[in-house]
Order: C-alpha cells, then sequence, then structure tokens
C-alpha cells in the first residue's frame, strides 16, 4: 500500500490528488508527501492571528520533533504549515503520530478549526484548490469559486504572448549574467537554469504576457535559446582570455558572434565538443527548472486557480 494511503488509514483521511485531508481532534490538517516520501508536508488550518503564537508554535516542534527536523512552520493567515524531515522515507505511522500530538497542542491553545474563509464551523465541506483541500462553508465556496472565475476570464481575456514573448527574452537576457557568473564560480548549471526560468517566468508575466497554453510554450523555447547562448557565451569568455594572454587584441563582439553559430559550421569547428557542451546545458537547465516548469504549467492551464466542490460529507 503506498506511503499516502497508508497515512490515510492511520488517520481515518481521506485522499484526494495525492493530499490526505481530515480532522484530528478539532484540527483539520492536509498532508502531503513529497521528493520521494522523504518529507511530508503538513497543514494545520489554524488562523494564528497573533504573531506571537507561531513563535510558540516553532518551539513546540522543535522540541518534540527532534529527530524529524520540522523547525520554520509558516502560516499564511488560512493555515500554519511545516515538513517532517527523513533521511529515507517518513512513516505514515510516525506522521499520523505527529500530526496527533500536535493537533492536541493546538486544541489546547484554544485552535479550533473553521471555514478556510469564515468562522463557521458547522456544515462545512470540501473545496479543492491548487494542490490544497480546504474545508470551506457552502456560502465561501460559492463567493471563492465567483472569484476564482472572475481571475480565470481576466486571464482568459487580458494579456498578449508578443509581449509576454518580449518579455520572456528580456528575462533571457539577463539570466545569461549569473549563468556566466556561475560557470566561472565552479557552480553547477542546474541553478543557472532555474534562475533563468525565473528570469524568463518574471520577463513574461511583467510584460502582461497571456495566461494561456502558448506561455509554457514560450517560456520553455526563450529557455532553450538562452541557455544555447549562454554556453556559448562561458565558450566566448574563455576563448577572449586565452588569446589575450597570448597578447592579441579581440573584438569580443565579433568573437561572440562567430561562436555563436559555431555549431553550425563543423568544416571550421569542433562541433561535437559545442553541441555536447550545450546538451549538458539543457539537460542542467531543464533538472534545475523541472518543478519550477510545472508550477507554470499549472498557471498556463489555470489549474492554479481551479476550484472544484469535493466530497459532501458534513462535520457536525
Ligand atoms: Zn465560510
Amino acid at each position: 500500500m503506498g506511503q499516502l494511503n497508508s497515512f490515510a488509514q492511520f488517520t481515518g483521511y481521506k485522499v484526494y490528488d495525492k493530499i490526505a485531508y481530515g480532522r484530528t481532534n478539532a484540527i483539520y490538517f492536509n498532508v502531503r508527501f513529497l521528493n520521494f516520501g522523504a518529507q511530508a508536508q503538513v497543514f494545520a488550518f489554524v488562523k494564528s492571528g497573533s504573531g506571537g503564537d507561531l513563535g510558540k508554535i516553532n518551539a513546540y516542534l522543535k522540541e518534540n520533533c527532534k529527530q524529524y527536523k520540522t523547525g520554520g512552520a509558516q502560516s499564511d493567515g488560512r493555515a500554519v504549515s511545516f515538513v517532517i524531515n527523513s533521511m529515507t522515507r517518513v512513516k505514515p505511522e510516525n506522521a499520523a503520530r505527529i500530526i496527533d500530538d500536535f493537533s492536541r497542542f493546538l486544541t489546547d491553545k484554544g485552535y479550533r478549526s473553521t471555514c478556510a474563509f469564515c468562522d463557521q464551523n458547522n456544515n462545512v465541506g470540501h473545496t479543492a484548490q491548487n494542490g490544497l483541500v480546504l474545508e470551506t462553508c457552502e456560502t465561501c465556496h460559492e463567493k471563492f469559486s465567483g472569484i476564482v472565475n472572475d481571475i480565470q476570464q481576466e486571464r482568459d481575456t487580458t494579456g498578449s504572448y508578443a509581449k509576454g514573448a518580449a518579455g520572456a527574452v528580456l528575462g533571457g537576457i539577463l539570466g545569461i549574467i549569473p549563468w556566466v557568473l556561475f560557470y566561472f564560480a565552479g557552480l553547477i548549471s542546474a541553478l543557472s537554469g532555474l534562475v533563468m526560468a525565473f528570469f524568463c517566468y518574471k520577463g513574461y508575466v511583467l510584460f502582461k504576457g497571456k495566461r494561456g497554453k502558448g506561455m509554457l510554450v514560450i517560456i520553455i523555447a526563450v529557455l532553450v535559446v538562452f541557455t544555447y547562448v549562454s554556453v556559448l557565451a562561458n565558450q566566448c569568455i574563455t576563448e577572449y582570455q586565452y588569446y589575450a594572454a597570448l597578447g592579441y587584441d579581440v573584438d569580443i563582439g565579433a568573437l561572440f558572434s562567430t561562436i555563436l553559430a559555431a555549431p553550425f559550421m563543423p568544416a571550421e569547428f569542433e562541433t561535437g565538443l559545442l553541441w555536447g557542451q550545450i546538451g549538458s546545458g539543457l539537460f542542467f537547465a531543464g533538472l534545475g527548472s523541472f518543478f519550477f516548469l510545472r508550477k507554470v504549467r499549472k498557471e498556463s492551464t489555470g489549474q492554479d486557480v481551479a476550484v472544484k466542490r469535493i466530497g459532501r460529507d458534513l462535520y457536525s
């Protein structure tokens, strides 16, 4: 049995789209397993209003879950979240026990879960949204769906792919700088790939690119082109330094434009070697930006705002 299902059995939670959700004592939780089961991310739906409380929660986690390094709880106003870490695999029964203890701690502190948007505690159902399952009353669910539909409609009718592409290209140009700096600092290019993907995305959004299926395609295309440019920029600087050390006066602009075309000139250059470097650059760019691009894909298909009412089971 999978980790998540086994966890759901220990707790009596339900499972929807890789999330286990349910109540332990008076606290409503969402739990998902990450990184091949080495981490469990826990969301306790309590509105921690006063800032001091988060400190107390962190102190509790630090004291009581030492072996799982669970410090660093965060609150987004809706839920307090933290991560249970394991060197290998978080045991479902351990996660269940931690949550049981934690729910007691919270109820002792006077916390009770209510609808994610208001203080209602009766007749709450479930709303799935952006990877979480919220407890919501019918009224708030309707309001929330309305807002989300407005956002979706606005996305469908505003922005343009051309503007977005221009912004992504600008982001790609900026992304060359960290790529080159990281390369000469001897850092892995997965990090460069992530930074470049982030710049392309930011550029796309700032230039009011259209949120649609083309968004991901544009960002990936720009990422591929500028990974190519960045790898060859490193090559160009290496060669420039080489010639400069020999005392030649090199026009770096001319050198760069030659090198940019070099992978397509097998008669003059070692194209196999260059393509090898470009290939490894692309590999690392893909590796570094994989999870980030998944987020972009969700955004481009509207999955990040899509709202779904699931289950009508009610707590009394
Ligand atoms: Zn409500």
